[in-house]
């Protein structure tokens, strides 16, 4: 047999959002020879809201927030306000265009080498190998141009491109995300001197209302010089630029510049495969890991590229495809929980507005924004304190059975 002319990786990731940087940093850093695939161009529309346990895991460095929130607002259908101080800490606020450009920049600082293109199909070479086709960008801006075609050899591919993900479509069995929310916001110059009554450049405001959202939450999280103001729905019929617009007017933020009206769906269920068994694998929102209830994914697409560039490292040392497999479970094993509690809070919580008025009752119970706040924070259920659960789970009961006033 011939050997094949085109150049071989160990692995090619596609897609260089935060899952992909991750996953080709770890491996590069392991010493594998890695590309990063990535189609140039389009910032991801993004809250940006990182938990410190992100920062740390993740290295980040402090010039990357451009905010640091230090209370969190919920607002119920009947506009009561529970303010959440968030103590001993913070929630940092990222630009995904500087935030993403970092982390792979910093793969390719890493050892990582990276390409602009956009991947199109895998094929396979004469001895079975994964060849990843992809369009080339070729220069940048306005001279930009795209090669017609363009090929190398994978022995293990990442599809890290995004719930839409053109990798899971072809290669992972039964990839169709089945629990999607479609996210709309529009990112405005922040108010200043008192340009809105409602507005703290510190506090994110969270909005449980049926006109708001019927089925998830509105946001605003504000980013220094720019607020991010958005909600999310699984309603087809939902006009989500409408409850955005009514969201602006009723904050006095009708005439804030606009900067950008954008949108994008968000997986609230993870896949039940992630890999083909044999050579790719998916992560982040390809492999559908975003909490539900919060929309929160930013942490979770990175811990869950780590726990794939693992289980690659793996499979590449041992020759064993189903080293694949434990990407998922060991993810499933450290979050599995706190999603199936956060899935269950969405369905109850979230189906009208007079249980979103209990909900937001419910938060101004200090041993609740603990809880929350810790699990948040630091991405751990609190072990240390069974009788504060304890106390939580008669309380829950109460709201559940309508015991405790709202
Ligand atoms: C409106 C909105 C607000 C959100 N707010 C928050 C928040 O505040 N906090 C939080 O934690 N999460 C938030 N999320 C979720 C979060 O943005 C995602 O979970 C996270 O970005 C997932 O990272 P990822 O790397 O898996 O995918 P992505 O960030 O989507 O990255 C995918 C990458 O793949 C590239 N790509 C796609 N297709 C191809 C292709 N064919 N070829 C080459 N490259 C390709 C894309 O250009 C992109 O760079 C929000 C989501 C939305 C939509």
């Amino acid at each position: 047999m011939s050997a094949s002319r085109l150049e071989t990786y160990d692995v090619v990731v596609v897609g260089g959002g935060p899952s992909g940087a991750t996953a080709a940093e770890d491996l590069a850093r392991a010493g594998r020879r890695v590309l990063l695939l990535d189609r140039a161009g389009r910032i991801k529309p993004c809250g940006g809201a990182i938990p410190p346990r992100l920062i740390k895991d993740f290295k980040i460095p402090e010039h990357l927030l451009v905010a640091k929130i230090n209370s969190a607002r919920m607002v119920s259908p009947s506009d009561r306000k529970v303010d959440i101080p968030i103590e001993g800490g913070f929630v940092g606020m990222v630009d995904r265009e500087v935030f993403d450009e970092f982390l792979r920049a910093r793969a390719a600082d890493a050892g990582a080498h990276r390409r602009s293109g956009t991947f199109t199909r895998i094929t396979r070479d004469h001895d079975d190998v994964a060849i990843v086709e992809f369009k080339a960008q070729m220069g940048s801006g306005d001279s930009a141009t795209m090669s017609e075609r363009h090929r190398v050899r994978a022995r293990i591919v990442i599809g890290a491109d995004g719930a839409n993900s053109a990798v899971a479509k072809q290669a992972i069995p039964g990839s169709e995300l089945k629990k999607l929310v479609f996210a709309y916001h529009e990112i405005v110059k922040s108010p200043t001197d008192g340009a809105s009554r409602d507005f703290d450049a510190k506090r994110c405001d969270v909005i449980y209302n049926g006109r708001t959202s019927p089925d998830f939450y509105a946001w605003v999280f504000p980013h220094g010089e720019t607020t991010s103001i958005g909600t999310g729905s699984a309603h087809k019929g939902f006009s989500l630029r409408d409850a955005v617009g009514d969201l602006r007017g009723q904050l006095g933020l009708k005439d804030a510049v606009t900067v950008r009206r954008e949108g994008a769906p968000i997986p609230l269920k993870p896949l039940k495969r992630w890999d083909n068994g044999r050579d790719v694998i998916v992560a982040g929102d390809a492999a559908g890991v975003v909490a539900p209830s919060s929309g929160e994914g930013i942490y979770y697409a990175m811990a869950a590229a780590r726990f794939t560039a693992e289980a690659v490292h793996e499979c590449l040392d041992t020759g064993n495809a189903h080293a694949l497999s434990l990407a998922r479970k060991r993810f499933m094993k450290a979050h599995g929980t706190v999603f199936w509690v956060l899935g269950m809070m969405q369905y109850f919580w979230y189906a009208n507005d007079k249980r979103r008025e209990r909900f937001v009752s419910m938060c101004d119970d200090k041993d609740v924004q603990k809880l929350t706040f810790d699990a948040y924070m630091n991405k751990e259920l609190v072990r240390a304190k069974p009788m504060a659960h304890v106390r939580i789970f008669f309380k829950d009961l109460g709201h559940l059975m309508g015991l405790v006033k709202a």
